[in-house]
């Protein structure tokens, strides 16, 4: 790509979180930066997150006028979008004032029109002709995450996280070099430092594996993943405000970290197991568990049956431990008839491995459920996908058992 003439310099998307503008002072300081950058020749669109936790704030508010019910999802969503409002004007003039033209938009003065599903609504098409026209005349774009248009001309948001998403879909649309996420984390790491000690930064990480690693909780948004695959946008995830080399998501050729079979052991939390015991096995019967709950808008995740001994099965499921009451009260109810019992354990956690390199080789699960016995682990529930094996064990083991796993696939800093 040339960089001598205007409209061919290289897009760059950068987005910063809520904690990197949580006050006028950072906003100041990485506007500097997003200057300083600019000067060497590169066109930025700059994505930004509402301050702190502001959004926080603003739900609580919106609930405490509501007298007890939900707020109005239309209004809601307005007023949420302004929390962005307010990070992309201040970032503008901070950027502005460090030396730079830079011009703020809303996400509809951006281009970005959504379906009409409020609080989680979903990119159709990005405009990008404005934005065009401010990059050509040597403007810095700052752009308000999390929202968008929708048809009948309505403010939506994307859900909670969702400018990750408004920062690799307008990569996409722009046809961006790179996206560059700026956070507190410094980048992706082989499990969570403050869990095991000996974790390593990745430089790099492929498209699948991020998916897996943020579905379980990594600090990055899945739907943002899963746009950058399809349109192939490569993500650096950095930190904001330490110079220091941060982590490449991308699909390209040159993976040698991640060609090794396990990249990560990942780490959930918060995991809840309803069993449902000697419930009559017969067609319709998981259904009449299962549907109820989805009606409720809980959430299931991994499922088990025994094997059926004298016409009577163990149906066991995980949710998340927010919904383990209600799942237990409902799973109660819809079993009192069919069932012997419902019980519960919401003091259980995740352990997984994660590697693409897993898929075409055998004894990965051996050797972690080997290291999981050796360190005295029990496990409650098996999971696989192609590239990652989830166990389910107590949350009170996750230290040990994810040390030892670890270790167990050699992903062990050297120097530590
Ligand atoms: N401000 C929104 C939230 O807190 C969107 C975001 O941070 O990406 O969820
Ligand atoms: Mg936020």
């Amino acid at each position: 790509m040339s960089t001598n003439s205007g409209e061919t310099r290289p897009v760059i998307v950068q987005k910063y979180g809520g904690s990197s503008v949580a006050d006028a002072a950072k906003i100041s300081a990485i506007a500097r930066k997003i200057s300083d950058r600019a000067e060497t020749g590169a066109s930025l669109v700059v994505v930004v997150s509402a301050m702190g936790d502001s959004t926080d704030r603003l739900i609580e508010m919106a609930r405490e006028v509501s007298g007890g019910r939900s707020p109005e999802a239309r209004e809601l969503d307005t007023l949420l979008s302004t929390g962005e409002l307010v990070a992309s004007t201040l970032m503008a003039m901070a950027i502005s004032s460090a030396g730079h033209p830079a011009v703020s938009l809303s996400g509809q003065q951006a281009g970005i029109r959504t379906d009409t599903t409020h609080g989680s609504a979903r990119i159709a098409d990005i405009d990008v002709a404005r934005l065009r026209r401010e990059l050509e005349l040597g403007r810095i774009c700052v752009v308000a995450g999390f929202q968008g248009l929708a048809d009948n001309e309505d403010v939506t948001t994307l859900g909670r996280g969702g400018s990750d998403t408004t920062a690799v879909a307008l990569a996409a649309a722009l046809d961006a070099e790179r996206c560059e996420i700026y956070t507190d984390v410094d980048g992706i790491y082989t499990a969570d430092p403050r869990l095991v000690p000996s974790a390593r930064k990745l430089a790099e990480i492929g498209y699948d594996e991020m998916l897996e690693m943020a579905s379980l909780g990594a600090k990055m948004n899945p739907r943002s993943i899963e746009l950058a695959a399809v349109y192939d946008v490569p993500i650096l995830v950095a930190s904001t405000f330490e110079d220091v080399p941060g982590t490449l998501i991308h699909g390209g050729p040159h993976m040698m970290e991640v060609r090794r079979a396990v990249t990560a052991v990942a780490v959930e939390r918060d995991v809840a197991k309803i069993t449902v015991r000697a419930v009559e096995d017969r067609p319709g019967i998981v259904s009449q568990i299962f549907v109820p709950l989805a009606e409720a808008g809980i959430s299931v995740d991994v499922i088990v049956q025994n094997a059926s001994l004298e016409g009577l099965t163990d149906v066991t499921f995980t949710v998340s431990k927010a919904d383990f009451e209600r799942t237990l009260d409902l799973t109660r109810q819809t079993c009192a008839e069919i069932a012997q019992d419902v019980v519960g354990n919401a003091g259980l956690a995740k352990v997984s491995i994660v590697g693409t390199g897993m898929q075409n080789g055998p004894g990965y699960a051996a050797t972690m459920f080997d290291a999981l016995s050796s360190s005295n682990v029990n496990i409650e529930m098996i999971t696989t996908s192609e590239i990652r094996i989830t166990c389910v064990i107590a949350s009170s083991s996750v230290k040990k058992a994810a040390n030892a796993l670890h270790s167990a696939f050699e992903l062990d800093a050297v120097d530590v």
